[in-house]
């Protein structure tokens, strides 16, 4: 018998016994240091160190009512679905993810790497930090993980045993209010809208019809198109940046989705850096900054249409997707669902419950609301025209486009 055969929510002794007991990291009398590090939405996330022999790790547990509201309560299943990710991940596309010890579906807990001496991207850019290999990195991430779990590359059965194991009905309706819904009609009166765009915002988003109606397609889409295993919310939070290397986590939100959810949402945070920088710094530290991400945008459409063209080649086993024009025609999917969702990631930040500190933090009132009246612009742009934008080029090109009409 021990404490941990059912579940409590744990304190840090609770944590410290439980490693002890749990990993054969730490001799059983050392003395452990432990700190509970969480800032996100959902769970607490524990530091447990021995300063002695300068071991570490990170203990995240769920609890049953997430920390961002109590409103919401969800399954704590999705510690054994995001630990099982990062599993399967390290494997596809090694080197970009936390090392899993062990994770525990009693305790909806998971030990994992210890990944401090990395920093939050979406932080790093805040200062204005610029990561030379991220492109590439997170491309590969992308390439590896989403066109390697398609039914293009695994046999049927296996790739629909992958959907079964991963399904994960409550964070997906997380996703399908705060992203495909309520930006759209604040139905549950919980939307963090900046009082200046109030009217912008009503005008916009909630009374136009028609962005709706190409809102309620894509929901549909989000909700049935099961095309391949995504990280879910794959935001530059989500990510921890150094400058030789870049580690993708909190996968919690993974489901069989639509490809370009992933990829959307990688260029979304970008764009929000953007504007910050745009707001906040320096002449010089904002032009080299917003040229960085300039390219950044580039070089991930890019070469993402790059990898996954070649990797597509390599990999293809399916008879019917062999077929000439089908490539094509699957990418071309990806990269217009790219686009609608890097819309929707825009908008669902600026006026959602979840908004991003990149644009929140803006001090300027006025340059505030500029930058929220430009993602929001550009997000109806990407959404409504999402079948115009297939290069990084073109991309770009919206962006600037709309940030030019303020
Ligand atoms: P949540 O799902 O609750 O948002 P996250 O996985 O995003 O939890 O973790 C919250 C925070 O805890 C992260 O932003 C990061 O600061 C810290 N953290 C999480 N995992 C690790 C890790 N493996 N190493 C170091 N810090 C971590
Ligand atoms: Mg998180």
């Amino acid at each position: 018998m021990s404490r941990f055969d059912t579940y409590f929510l744990m304190n840090s002794d609770d944590i410290i016994e439980y490693v002890k007991e749990k990993l054969d990291m730490f001799e059983k009398d050392a003395k452990l240091d432990v700190k509970e590090i969480g800032d996100g939405n959902l769970n607490y996330v524990y530091r447990v160190w021995d300063e002695k022999s300068g071991k570490s790790v990170i203990v995240k547990h769920a609890g049953i009512e997430l920390r961002i509201s109590k409103e919401f309560k969800i399954s704590t299943d999705r510690n054994r679905i995001e630990s099982e990710i990062l599993m399967l991940v390290d494997k596809l596309a090694p080197g970009l993810v936390p090392k899993i010890y062990m994770y525990d579906t009693t305790m909806c807990a998971c030990c994992m790497e210890d990944l401090t001496g990395y920093e939050l991207m979406r932080y790093a850019l805040m200062r204005g930090e610029t990561f030379p290999l991220f492109a590439d990195d997170i491309t590969t991430y992308m390439v590896n993980t989403l066109l390697l779990t398609t039914d293009v590359v695994m046999e049927h059965k296996e790739k629909k045993a992958l959907v079964k194991n991963y399904i994960n009905p409550e964070l997906c309706e997380i996703t399908e209010d705060l992203v495909y819904t309520e930006p759209y009609a604040d139905l549950r009166n919980r939307n963090h809208v900046f009082p200046p765009i109030a009217d912008f915002v009503q005008k916009e988003l909630y009374d136009d019809q028609e962005l709706k109606l190409e809102v309620a397609k894509l929901k549909f889409d989000f909700l049935n198109n099961a095309q391949a295993l995504l990280h879910g919310d794959l935001h530059t939070g989500s990510i921890f940046i150094k400058k030789d290397s870049t580690i993708i986590f909190d996968p919690e939100f993974a489901f069989y989705g639509p490809i370009g959810y992933d990829v959307g949402n990688v260029i979304a945070n970008l764009f929000f850096a953007w504007c910050r920088s745009d707001a906040e710094f320096e002449p010089e530290k904002k032009e080299s900054f917003c040229e960085w991400i300039h390219e950044t945008v580039i070089k991930v459409i890019d070469m993402f249409i790059e990898k996954f063209n070649a990797s597509y080649d390599e990999h293809v086993t399916e008879y019917m997707a062999k077929t000439p024009g089908f490539k094509e025609h699957y990418l071309d999917g990806i990269l217009a669902d790219t686009s609608a969702v890097t819309g929707l990631e825009l908008n669902r930040r600026i006026v959602g419950i979840a908004n991003v500190k990149d644009i929140t933090t803006i001090s300027d009132q006025g340059k505030r609301a500029r930058a929220e009246k430009i993602c929001i612009t550009a997000a109806k742009d990407f959404i409504k025209n999402r079948a115009n934008y297939k290069t990084g080029e073109q991309f770009w090109n919206c962006f600037m486009a709309n940030v030019n009409k303020f």
